[in-house]
């Protein structure tokens, strides 16, 4: 009894340390992080040509910031109470895996390190961003290179675009090299065995757990796939007057990287452009506020509005801002807002819808019951795939009639529409969760020799896409490092196809278990239950794990499952048009 009695007096001193610890913590977290968003605020929403001063002050708070999350300080409390894990409170040890985590980005303990690897990223970045492509020695703008893939039937103009925007990853290969045995040596003193580790315990899985789930993804949507494949081969051959492929080249398709195909189908689009041009910006943005309100959401804070940038910068005004739509938690409470130039068009009338997902989630968990360290989505996945999901209910056929935004009974090419769709997101999965995500998890985790990058780039297009060069892809070559995120946003691509799965895992169960309509054909508009059964996923931000956030609110684990039912239609209609053509990828995935 006595010793009992002990035990459970000691648990309670470690506790109240370890609080004492965590609300001085959160505090000066959220006061610097908030000094940090103010000035990249500023940086984002006024650009004056000149202004050295507001970039200095951008990089000084996050110099501030950094130096406080990766303080030796911070880093061997963390550590020091995760070995005290049963003295502790679930929540407590929530937050300490959350503090060692932001430490990896600048870890006092990794010493020269860390200045090594802030080098070589900053001179990647500016190789990357720096670079100039060539066609026939003459230079060219990445752009037209983007619009000869998308548009041209010239297939040797073709080739020529394809093979100069793969020049750039030559330059990169070197810098790669050395970045990935920094990194690695950034978060091995933290106790991470290696860079894509270090990410994937973001998500409380091992680098093999991720590897794990995101292969199991492609392995759900493989039979679509195929479908999709085998009939892009049969497309594309018929296109450009060639024999059929057993494998697509590279340059046929209408990107750098064959990660969306949508141009394949190219439709009238869904456009309410006309309906919209009638109504200003300013209403377009209050119909997004209207739309949760209609959901039982509270209006947006005052703030919100009065503090925002949502519309492009009049052409006379003294700075320019940036046009990427964005939502800001900047201090990690009421103060949220968008920077978007919103102008009455249908892209912007799902993108407002989209961005204001996201500030709605951070309202939701912004409450007393969730520490500022813990204010964020239940994973990187969730704040986009709840993002996304809303964009694309915007546009269903149900809801715009119900706003008046388009006729009703308007006749569309529902299997030419869902073929678009699926040319965008499930051609993306095989790319992303197979093709980026295990090139990333074998050159951290595996250490892929330098003479190996290319060679193992090219059989994961071969297995994964059924994508192959025209010519010879020796290892002076680096195609890797042609994708921007693998220098810029290292081992963290896999984000997007956790997002893409989650997205109609959550549009599936609205569609099936609470509105009981097609979800093909949803109206979201006014469902008071969707908007409860969303509020009870955002509401605990990261301070529960997100696999039991999903099984509590979805009865599902992650799959991609949901994603294959949403496109059956698509599955059959392929299945037809294919029947009798010879398929090359096999029917299973090995
Ligand atoms: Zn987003």
């Amino acid at each position: 009894m006595a010793a009992a009695c002990q035990t459970k007096n000691e648990i309670n001193i470690v506790q109240n340390q370890a609080q004492s610890f965590l609300d001085a913590y959160n505090v000066k977290y959220r006061a610097l992080i908030t000094v940090d968003n103010l000035a990249q605020w500023k940086l984002n929403t006024r650009i004056v040509k000149g202004d050295t001063m507001s970039q200095y002050q951008a990089g000084l708070a996050d110099k501030v910031f950094a130096k406080f999350t990766g303080s030796k300080e911070n880093i061997d409390s963390a550590k020091k109470y995760l070995g005290l894990k049963d003295s502790l409170t679930p929540l407590q040890f929530r937050q300490f895996q959350i503090i060692l985590y932001n430490a990896g980005n600048n870890p006092e303990i990794a010493g020269d390190k860390v200045d090594k690897r802030i080098k070589i990223a900053n001179q990647l970045t500016t190789l990357l961003y720096g670079s100039k492509f060539y066609i026939d020695k003459k230079s060219i703008p990445i752009g037209s290179i983007d619009s000869i893939l998308e548009n041209s039937q010239n297939l040797s103009l073709r080739l020529k675009a394809w093979e100069s925007s793969k020049e750039i990853g030559k330059t990169l290969k070197t810098g790669l090299d050395s970045f990935r045995d920094l990194l690695n040596a950034n978060v091995t003193p933290l106790g991470y065995k290696n860079y894509f580790d270090y990410t994937s315990e973001s998500y409380d899985l091992t680098g093999d757990q991720m590897v794990d789930l995101t292969r199991g993804f492609i392995v759900d949507i493989w039979p679509l796939y195929r479908e999709i494949h085998t009939w892009a081969r049969y497309h594309l051959a018929a296109k450009y007057h060639q024999p059929v492929p057993d494998f697509i080249p590279a340059q046929w398709l209408p990107d750098r990287w064959g990660q969306n195909w949508d141009h394949l189908a190219k439709i009238e689009s869904m456009s309410i452009d006309s309906v919209l041009k009638k109504h200003s910006a300013e209403w377009l943005a209050h119909q997004g506020e209207k739309f949760y309100m209609s959901l039982g959401f509270d209006s947006l804070p005052k703030s919100f509005w009065e503090n925002s940038s949502l519309y492009p910068a009049p052409p006379d005004s003294p700075y320019t801002k940036n046009n990427h739509a964005s939502a800001w938690h900047i201090d990690l409470d009421t103060d949220v807002r968008s920077l978007q130039s919103i102008t009455p068009t249908t892209e912007y009338w799902s993108t407002v819808l989209h961005e204001f997902g996201h500030i709605y989630y951070f309202l939701s968990y912004s409450t007393p019951e969730v520490p500022y360290v813990l204010r964020n989505g239940a994973n990187s996945g969730f704040h986009e795939a709840f993002g996304t999901m809303i964009g694309m209910a915007s546009l269903q056929k149900p809801l715009l009639e119900s706003q008046g935004l388009i006729q009703k009974g308007l006749v569309m090419n529902d299997t030419l529409n869902l073929l678009n769709e699926a040319l965008n997101s499930i051609v993306f999965i095989p790319w992303s969760a197979g093709v980026m995500t295990e090139f990333e998890y074998n050159l951290y985790s595996k250490n892929l020799p330098e003479d190996q990058f290319n060679k193992l780039w090219w059989e994961l297009v071969k297995k994964y896409q059924g994508i192959v060069p025209a010519g010879p892809r020796g290892e002076e070559y680096c195609d890797a490092a042609s994708k921007t995120h693998t220098t810029t946003t290292p081992a963290y691509y896999y984000n997007y196809a956790i997002a893409r799965v989650l997205q109609y895992q959550f549009h599936q169960y609205i569609a099936d278990s609470i509105l009981h309509q097609d979800p093909r054909a949803t109206n979201y508009w006014g469902q008071k239950d969707v908007g409860a059964f969303l509020k009870k996923i955002m509401r605990p931000g990261a301070s529960i794990p997100w696999q039991e956030n999903l099984r509590t609110n979805i009865h599902s684990n992650i799959s991609a499952k949901a994603m294959m039912d949403y496109f059956k239609p698509l599955l059959n209609y392929l299945q037809r048009i294919n029947s009798g053509r010879n398929y090359t990828l096999p029917e299973k995935l090995n």
